[in-house]
């Protein structure tokens, strides 16, 4: 077993002092040594086989859910089957366009589309994207801010002293300029 999170070892720990069982005797219910499922419950997964952990699974009554989510994610990503979508974090990029509200920069990122191909990387400035709410993880919407924790998903980038509605003003003209130029096939 390869990408297992933590809090799921854990939740097996709970469950087996729920159950009532020693690593000991877990470990022989499931065919594996002791100090695998002292190590594995202590978030070292790969010290166990999938099949291993599967067996625990059934045995301890945890589901794997979190971790099937997870692997299903990698998954798609190496296979290509299924885009990932996220948005750039560079507040210079032209897929974030910035608006002012209250005096403050925002950016309303345009998602990209993460592909085997192109990498989880920014279609427009190479960037890394980021899948989730850099500070908290929640899942991303379609606004400028995180929903859960209120953070702005691009922080922004104004050059000392300038006025932020010229900026923004200016940004919007120089990120249509771009996308016009994109158009018309002009490298
Ligand atoms: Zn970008
Ligand atoms: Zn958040």
């Amino acid at each position: 077993m390869t990408n297992l999170p933590a809090d799921i070892c854990l939740k097996f720990k709970e469950a087996r002092k729920a159950k009532g069982l020693n690593q000991s005797s877990l470990a022989q219910m499931v065919g594996c040594k002791q100090s695998a499922i002292s190590m594995f419950e202590g978030g070292m997964v790969t010290k166990l086989s999938d099949e291993t952990v599967k067996k625990l699974s059934e045995v301890l009554e945890v589901p794997l859910e979190s971790s099937a989510e997870t692997k299903k994610e990698a998954i798609s990503i190496s296979a290509g089957t299924v885009a990932v979508s996220g948005y750039c974090p560079n507040g210079d990029c032209p897929s974030n366009v910035p608006y002012v509200v209250g005096g403050r920069v925002f950016y309303r990122p345009s998602r990209n589309i993460a592909s085997p191909t192109g990498g989880i990387r920014c279609a427009c400035c190479g960037e890394f994207l980021e899948m989730r709410c850099p500070a908290c993880g929640a899942v991303l919407n379609d606004g400028a801010c995180c929903a859960v924790c209120g953070t702005p998903y691009v922080t922004p980038v104004l050059p000392d002293g300038m006025d932020v509605a010229a900026y923004a003003e200016r940004r919007r003209e120089e990120i249509r300029q771009i996308k016009l130029l994109a158009e018309g096939g002009i490298p």
